[in-house]
């Protein structure tokens, strides 16, 4: 039987970059894990693909697959549900291949509870100034959006101690070649190998 998988999972807080540095991670050659895609409620954005960049579903459909234990992890963030798919993770994992998500931080903790032997990075931005600055320079969102997002952030920093890694995203390519090195270091653990 294979050996099981890694389980890496990058989160942060709202704003910090997280899904720009998970693309970069994706675009670059010869990686060797594979995106958990994830499911969501919120509506599909400009140029999103559906089963590509989430599964988007109704509030409904979220919920059975909740009520049915079909999700590794969910939280309802800024108004939607947001979740994990648990069977193509345990499916992906068990067949030897490692697992990458992309997820905000009370999604990170219940995974955390359910699967500890996972790798848990948190990516901070370089200071909070600079994250509200970011936030506001989306420029998609109304200033109430915006001030929740902030006061979620600074709670979400807190939350930084249940992690195994800290990551500041001060320019992509170095979050990149961080986040890269931190799972070629775990690869090689004498426990692994
Ligand atoms: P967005 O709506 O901008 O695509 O994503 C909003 C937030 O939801 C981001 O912080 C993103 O990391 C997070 N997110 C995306 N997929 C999941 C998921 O499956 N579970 C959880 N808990 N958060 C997710």
């Amino acid at each position: 039987m294979a050996e099981r998988g890694l389980l890496i999972v990058l989160s942060g807080p709202s704003g910090v970059g997280k899904g720009t540095v998970r693309k970069a991670i994706f675009e670059q050659p010869n990686n060797d894990f594979e995106y958990s895609i994830s499911m969501t409620t919120r509506k599909q954005r400009e140029g999103e693909i559906d089963g590509v960049d989430y599964f988007f579903r109704t509030k409904e459909e979220f919920e059975e697959l909740i009520a049915s234990g079909g999700l590794l992890e969910y939280a309802e963030y800024v108004g939607n549900y947001y979740g994990t798919p648990l069977a193509y993770v345990d499916q992906t994992l068990a067949s030897g291949r490692d697992v990458f998500l992309e997820i905000e931080v009370q999604g990170a903790l219940q995974v955390r509870e359910k699967m500890p032997e996972g790798i848990f990075i948190f990516l901070t931005p370089p200071g909070l100034k600079e994250l509200k600055t970011r936030i506001i320079g989306r420029g998609t969102d109304a200033m109430a959006v915006i001030e929740r997002r902030m006061e979620k952030a600074i709670e979400e920093i807190n939350l930084m101690q249940h992690y195994d890694y800290a990551v500041e995203n001060d320019r992509v390519e170095n979050a990149v070649s961080k986040i890269r090195n931190i799972i070629e270091c775990e690869h090689l653990k004498v426990s692994r190998v």
